[in-house]
């Protein structure tokens, strides 16, 4: 897709809409001189450049990735009207393809009913899931694992509950024995299962957790943001498959949240929340006397938390997935060849003896560390950060992220390692571009001699 071409061709259909309603002149206090323009266009260019390279498979760090070329069209056709998907009344069009890509992202899940929309990031997401939980159980608490995101314990302050961190076991998971413990108490009223957890991609035992629900009464949420579109891999054949059970058990999980500003190939400021049961549209309910004019159509104003939201990263989102459906076909190939490049590198760092392994990944992040003497917490520590920071500064660099492991968690994947410290920080590569897959080996090239030196 060609940028330029789609872009002018954006301009062209917006204008030739907007010519319709007839001629008008521009405010003179909006006029701004091109030569000005210019400068200050310059200048936002250049500090542009201040900025890691997230596009290019030398970058192999945090999540970040730039959007598919169909998002980018999509929004920036869109933003040249600005609807607001708040109401019927700010955006009809955008506010039904809204209802559309939820209604893909459901049924990617399997979800046979649901309720739900977009919403600015994965956090409000996990918030709106986190205040229907209170209201079903008041005064039951939040349980979920020490490895979520550390969203959960913040939303538990801040909706005034209580929240139970639950220990995890040797692979990040959460360990359902210790959740069953604390379900026994009777205290809690949700548990929140990550399918995909934000630091090395863990995905908790979903299926596991399923009979605990009818067992204490409790609902099952899944945070899904980071990894939810790994589902189109379930069940897969190739190396890229993963094991069906924990991404099936979610379409009988009352609540998902999913970021398409992660997997989805969208821009920032778009993440999702649904609900199975749509009845609980009933804790929103509201009155607004400024909106609501024009339908008595459901506004998705009415059943979300936040006011204003941008119609553009609904449209982005529809056209995204009108080229790349959230199918096995369609964005499960992009996942899937993520997800074989970590393989790939994990295959090549278990051969290494200059880097090992922190953990088996299990979607497309990798964990591993420089191989240090004498094995202690604090030299992997210290080679960690020393191997971070040498990958940027040199002529062909590579940028990597650290996670930081805590003492346990370490020395239970590596018992050989002394534990001479309260943890230490890994690499971690998170390869969620497709490009990766052919990258790969020149990364580990380019880590090996920076682990060597
Ligand atoms: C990224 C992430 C979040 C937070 O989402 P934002 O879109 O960054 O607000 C929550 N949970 C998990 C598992 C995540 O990976």
């Amino acid at each position: 897709m060609d940028l330029q071409h789609w872009l002018g061709r954006a301009n062209d259909a917006i204008q030739q809409w907007a010519d319709t309603f007839g001629p008008y002149e521009q405010h003179p206090s909006l006029l701004v001189d091109d030569d000005r323009f210019a400068v200050a266009f310059g200048e936002l260019t250049g500090r542009l450049r201040e900025n890691y390279p997230f596009f290019h498979p030398r970058y192999a760090g945090q999540m970040l990735k730039p959007p598919h070329p169909a998002a980018i069209v999509g929004h920036l056709t869109t933003m040249l009207i600005n609807p607001n998907n708040h109401a019927l009344d700010g955006g009809p069009a955008t506010a039904r393809m809204e209802r559309e890509a939820v209604a893909q992202l459901a049924a990617m899940f399997g979800y046979d009913t649901h309720l739900g929309h977009l919403t600015t990031s994965g956090t409000i997401a996990n918030l709106e899931a986190l205040f229907v939980a209170r209201e079903l159980h008041p005064g039951r608490g939040i349980a979920y694992s020490a490895d979520a995101h550390y969203t959960h314990g913040r939303m538990c302050h801040v909706l005034g509950m209580k929240g139970y961190p639950v220990p995890t076991d040797d692979r990040g998971r959460i360990s359902v024995d210790a959740l069953e413990d604390i379900l026994r108490t009777g205290e809690v009223g949700t548990v929140v299962l990550t399918a995909g957890t934000t630091g090395l991609g863990a995905v908790d035992p979903v299926h596991s957790a399923l009979a605990l629900r009818d067992r204490y009464g409790v609902r099952l949420h899944v945070d899904a943001a980071y990894g939810g579109f790994f589902t189109l891999l379930a069940g897969a054949d190739g190396p890229e498959g993963l094991p069906a059970e924990p991404w099936r058990a979610i379409a009988r999980c009352d609540s998902i949240v999913v970021d398409p500003h992660k997997h989805g190939l969208q821009p920032y400021g778009c993440g999702a929340v649904l609900f199975r049961d749509p009845e609980v549209g009933r804790f929103y309910l509201h009155d607004s006397p400024y909106t609501y004019f024009t339908s008595s159509e459901l506004h998705l104003g009415e059943i979300s938390l936040e006011c204003s939201r941008a119609g553009a990263a609904a449209a982005a989102l529809w056209l995204t997935f009108q080229v790349l459906p959230p199918t096995p076909d369609g964005l499960g190939r992009v996942l899937g060849a993520g997800r074989r490049a970590a393989l790939r590198w994990a295959d090549l760092i278990t051969a290494s003896d200059a880097l090992e392994l922190y953990q088996r990944p299990e979607l497309d992040i990798v964990g591993y560390f420089p191989s240090v003497e004498p094995a202690t917490l604090s030299g992997v520590d210290a080679a960690s950060a020393r191997v971070l920071a040498d990958g940027m500064a040199g002529t062909d660099p590579v940028f990597l992220s650290t996670l930081k492991a805590d003492r346990d968690a370490f020395t239970a994947r590596h018992p050989e390692v002394t534990a001479d410290a309260d943890g230490a920080r890994i690499l971690r590569s998170v390869l969620m571009k497709p490009e990766s897959e052919d990258h790969v080996q020149h990364l580990h090239d380019q880590v090996t001699l920076l682990a060597r030196s």
